[in-house]
């Protein structure tokens, strides 16, 4: 057992799942939990002074206050204790919950939905990391400053997930995601630092951009001059879009190591495209014109999607994962990933679909005729060093063991 938990909040009005979570926690983590019905009760107990909570389970719909007002207000007391959503609500609205929650800085875990599955609670709860209790402003001004010494040490570091297309098993391209290799906790993930960087403004998420495309780049090169036909796809805050002089920057990082726009795709994620000011709008017309391809990510958990899709000239449409994962039992989900498959498809998009974990995923995505797909079924995110021996080791054969 990797966790200690010493005080579990399971906030729901149906009695049943207290009891679950009672008998479940007991037996597994040997901890009691307190219950609250309401969010208000919960608020309560959460602000009791001294409560030094591990974890919280929060439903969504609840009588008074309801899970999405617990989260908004929770923040106000303290925002870094793990939380995982348990919801019977659509996978829809499971998911702007965890957005909502996310861009408050609620320390979401996951969202579960109900009936729980005891089995995946267990490995989730075993996974988690022990909160740290300080007050939040000091926390923050200490990833503040930590954060800028990072950039300034280059500790920032791509890492690399394969996008292969599934009828012939071929890598088509890489995402490169940043991870931060910090000297005493070992490997930092996005969600602990970008926002932190979003809040601290422009010159820290420009910072952390310079530092992964710097390395983006020239391992790109090294893959051109080995002549691997693949693009490599660079995630792009949309507050970096705010930036004129983003497009003859990229531009020039694609000269100086002799390689061609076209060998990038610049994913934006959707869900925060909605206030693009004129600005945004011509940094990624120029970009689209230099030749970069353009990709709308996380689709399906914004707003105006299609709005989104016919004002700009995309060139991929990555299905987010949280659909794709709840796709072969939710009627709802499925819906969101043929919809927006086949919408893709008229547009003549590239397809992707993210999160593929298993073989009936693998399987569902094929009878779609989906472009390419990512996932721990293909491969995790990896280093530089390990991704080059994966790709030479398996770049042909992947998949062909399962395939169907
Ligand atoms: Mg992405």
């Amino acid at each position: 057992m990797a966790v200690e938990l010493k005080e579990v909040l399971v906030i729901d009005d149906d009695p049943l799942i207290h009891a679950i979570c009672e008998a479940f926690f007991r037996s597994k983590f040997h901890c009691p939990i307190l219950s609250a019905t309401t969010g208000a009760e919960a608020l309560e107990i959460v602000g009791e002074q001294q409560r030094k909570l591990s974890l919280i389970l929060c439903d969504l719909k609840m009588p008074d206050v309801d899970g999405v007002q617990f989260l908004r207000q929770i923040k106000e007391i303290d925002s870094k204790i793990p939380v995982i959503i348990i919801s019977g609500e659509s996978d829809r609205i499971i998911a702007l919950a965890e957005s909502i929650a996310v861009s408050h800085e609620i320390n979401i875990i996951c969202s579960l939905k109900k009936p729980l599955d005891l089995k995946k609670l267990e490995l989730i709860v075993s996974n988690i990391e022990a909160p740290t209790h300080k007050n939040t402003e000091e926390t923050e001004l200490t990833s503040g400053i930590e954060l800028a010494e990072a950039i300034r040490k280059k500790q920032l570091v791509a890492y690399y997930q394969p996008k292969v297309e599934p009828q012939t098993h071929r890598i088509r391209g890489v995402e490169a995601l940043a991870r931060w290799q910090h000297p005493t906790e070992g490997l930092i993930y996005p969600n602990r630092f970008i926002p932190v960087a979003e809040r601290l403004g422009f010159e820290f998420l420009d910072g952390i951009h310079q530092n992964i495309i710097s390395q983006v780049f020239a391992d790109a090169q090294s893959w051109r001059k080995l002549r691997l036909p693949i693009k490599i796809s660079i995630n792009l805050s949309v507050d970096l879009l705010n930036d004129l002089t983003l497009p003859d920057q990229m531009m020039r990082m694609t000269e100086i190591h002799e390689l061609h726009p076209t060998d990038f795709v610049l994913e934006i994620t959707e869900s925060k495209f909605l206030e693009s000011k004129a600005d945004q709008k011509e940094v990624l017309i120029r970009l689209k014109m230099m030749g970069f391809e353009l990709s709308i990510d996380d689709f399906g958990t914004g707003y105006s999607n299609i709005d989104l899709l016919m004002t700009y000239p995309f060139d991929e449409l990555k299905i987010d994962q949280c659909f794709i994962r709840n796709a072969l039992d939710d009627d709802e989900a499925r819906a969101i990933v043929e919809s927006s498959v086949s919408l893709a498809k008229r547009l003549k998009l590239r397809t992707v679909a993210e999160g593929i974990e298993t073989q009936e995923q693998f399987k569902y995505i094929m009878s779609l005729g989906i472009d390419e797909i990512q996932g721990y079924f293909i491969e995790r995110p990896m280093s530089k060093d390990i991704f080059d021996k994966w790709m030479f080791e398996r770049k042909t054969e992947i998949l062909e063991k399962d395939a169907v």
